[in-house]
């Protein structure tokens, strides 16, 4: 029994879809077989599906014999021709992380340390700090590379069998854990699918039987299942060569009687040194016994550096190579706004950096008393110090801070969370929550700021050569009514809470506000149909383009207000990439170029009336403040390990002899 047919399944059999599609065909007797093309494979295994690599729109031929065969055939083929197969669940883990975010540095050779243990790097979180060092290297697999005899190979198979067995429960007591969040719940759900999937273990098993001793036969069948992955043409596939390597090792570690530690065993106190870390992997770290972080990877303005910012956690990036000297180090002291790290100090390091802790403990002190402070120019007109974050977890930190709202909510990070598009409703909720903990005061949010450095599964990005010049931001929202309206919905829904704003990112022309515009008419209008609450909000633009500072006057006259990006306003007039170690001299906010695109986007503002903020991470920079407060900035959006020091340069700037 067969039938063919066209794949309509939202972005074809990848993870999620294909997991369930095999979970589907095992409820069935029957021998089931999916044909592409020339290629066939079982039905009921999650890893040769995916490995068949069935994208939407592909004609495929579901082939089952036996008992059920047709009432088989019949709810496959009902599933494939359904496009939200598979995905008809909040909360799955981003299974589809594109390739490019996988990046994972090579060791190489170690440099020598200089003299005084002294290393470089960028300079990405403010503060000092010294501590035990906490490498997270995780250890490479010594291959036993041992020949079988004859006679060792069955209990070398029962060997492997009861590894699987163990790294299954092991998943197993991870899945049952009660603080686990969703989309960590979905990641440990589809390794466990790789883990339980045949494919691995007949390659394993056919290379024990072949003499090899089972650490290294699991590794050599990873290896080529990995291979095959990162082949295909397909980076949600690709991805999947991480996942088959990681099951890999915990089969490998299962089969020497270790385990893993993650990050949730980091000691209190610890300066974290990692090759590379993703930035959703430092946002579930419990950062509040992290005291420093290290790493090869990244520069000042990548996601970790603004994660480590927003909970005051000193921080040197983009050390390269150089972080492999730090394996061995036994204690650490960094230096986050000049980016030294000394590895193993000296007696007298050690001593300057304790002396610079204890003073910056005691400016920490010094500072609380503003917490609660209304900063106001001299002239009485208030200066809101609010808060960036990117997720309801900061929101805690804000307050405490004394955040007077949020001038910046990055709503990127709540679609980087997921495997899929978040949901109006969900979306609603955030939104809604967001507007009550910081009513009455605003809070501004970015519409969805994708693209370039920032991919999110659920949105298939053309390749390009300069992303950061490409289809993001604003740019990518109008062109997919499909995802940019559920989030104008969802605004306007939430509006009704509190004093919701909403701005636009990497806005370069006019037309673009008129559209998003028409849009949110649109959404306001199929709201009121629907008899759904909503309020309309305030609409402001980021301006971070050369091209919005040019055109700033007129977009004055079409917003309620602007809200100024050094991060990216650095790097588009400088043409230097933000996230380049090798150009960080030139990506510098204090430019006369960068100052005079700030000073005519102030003055345009302000002759027309609007409020003239700033969300880029120049806003918290005492040594600026003054300049944007003389500019006419009346807002000025921070981490909030920023805010009462910002608090404390307005009360000194209002009143000069306090
Ligand atoms: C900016 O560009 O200054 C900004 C605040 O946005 P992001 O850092 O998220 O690009
Ligand atoms: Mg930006």
């Amino acid at each position: 029994m067969e039938r063919s047919t066209i794949v309509r399944v939202h972005e074809g059999l990848h993870a999620r879809p294909a997991t369930r599609f095999v979970k589907l065909a095992k409820s069935f007797e029957s021998e089931i077989d999916l044909v592409k093309g020339e290629k066939s494979v079982s039905a009921k295994s999650s890893v040769k599906l995916m490995l068949l690599g069935v994208k939407e729109n592909d004609e495929v031929i579901v082939r089952a014999q036996g008992a059920d065969a047709i009432e088989a055939v019949e709810a496959l083929i009902g599933y494939l021709e359904n496009p939200k197969s598979g995905l008809d669940e909040e909360g799955q883990a981003d299974r589809g992380k594109p390739k490019a975010t996988n990046t994972a540095a090579t060791p190489e050779l170690a440099m020598n340390l200089a003299a005084d243990g002294r290393l470089k790097g960028v300079g990405a979180s403010e503060g000092v700090s010294l501590g035990l060092a906490h490498p997270h290297f995780p250890d490479e697999i010594k291959l036993e590379n041992r020949k079988l005899a004859a006679d060792e190979v069955e209990a070398e198979v029962a060997r492997f069998r009861d590894a699987v067995v163990v790294v299954q429960k092991r998943m197993d007591v991870s899945l049952a854990a009660g603080n686990l969040a969703e989309s960590d719940r979905g990641i440990i759900a589809a390794l466990k699918d790789i883990a339980a999937d045949d494919t691995l273990s007949e390659e394993t098993i056919s290379l024990i039987r072949g003499g090899m001793d089972a650490v290294t036969a699991v590794f050599g069948a990873a290896s080529k299942v990995a291979t095959e992955f990162s082949e295909m043409d397909d980076p949600y596939l690709n991805a999947r060569a991480d996942d088959v390597h990681a099951v890999g090792r915990q089969l490998c570690l299962a089969l020497l009687g270790r385990e893993e530690g993650g990050l949730e065993d980091i000691p209190d106190g610890a300066i974290l040194i990692a090759r590379d870390i993703g930035a959703w992997d430092l946002a579930r770290a419990p950062l509040k016994r992290i005291r420093g972080v290290i790493c090869g990877h990244g520069g000042a303005t990548s996601h970790v550096a603004i994660i480590a910012r927003a909970h005051g956690i000193p921080a040197v990036l983009g050390l390269g190579n150089q972080v492999e000297q730090l394996r061995t180090a036994k204690q650490i002291a960094l230096d986050g706004g000049t980016g030294e790290v000394f590895a193993d100090p000296d007696g007298e390091t050690t001593v300057r950096f304790e002396e610079r802790i204890r003073k910056a403990e005691e400016e920490h002190a010094a500072l609380k008393v503003f917490r609660d402070v209304v900063s106001k120019r001299s002239d009485g007109v208030i200066i809101e110090v609010a808060a960036n974050i990117g997720s309801l977890e900061e929101i805690e930190a804000a307050q405490e801070a004394g955040a007077m709202g949020v001038g910046l909510f990055r709503t990127e990070l709540l679609f980087m969370r997921h495997m899929h598009l978040p949901s109006e409703d969900m979306q609603t909720e955030i939104y809604s929550t967001l507007a009550k903990a910081f009513a009455p005061h605003p809070v501004i949010v970015r519409t969805l700021d994708v693209g370039g450095d920032k991919p999110v599964a659920g949105v298939e990005f053309p390749d390009e050569e300069n992303p950061f010049l490409g289809w993001r931001g604003i740019r990518m929202c109008l062109d997919r009514p499909d995802i940019f309206k559920p989030q104008l919905r969802a605004l306007l829904r939430a509006a009704v809470h509190g004093k919701l704003k909403v701005m636009l990112p990497m806005v370069s022309e006019i037309s673009e506000v008129a559209r998003t515009r028409a849009l949110i008419a649109d959404c306001e209008t199929e709201l009121k149909a629907e008899g759904k609450d909503c309020r309309s909000f305030d609409l402001g633009v980021m301006i971070e383009t050369p091209a919005a500072v040019l055109i700033a006057p007129m977009l004055a006259r079409e917003v309620a207000f602007f809200s100024i990006g050094t991060n990216d306003l650095t790097q588009y007039v400088m043409a230097a990439d933000r996230l380049n170690p090798t150009v960080a001299a030139l990506n510098d906010v204090k430019n006369p170029a960068v100052m005079a695109a700030i000073a005519m986007t102030a003055k345009a503002g302000v002759e027309a009336g609007i409020m003239v903020g700033m969300c880029g991470e120049a806003a918290g920079r005492p040594d600026l403040i003054p300049e944007f407060i003389r500019m006419g900035l009346t807002e000025l959006s921070m981490s909030p390990a920023s805010i009462q020091r910002a608090k404390k340069c307005l009360a000194e700037l209002a009143s000069p002899s306090s």
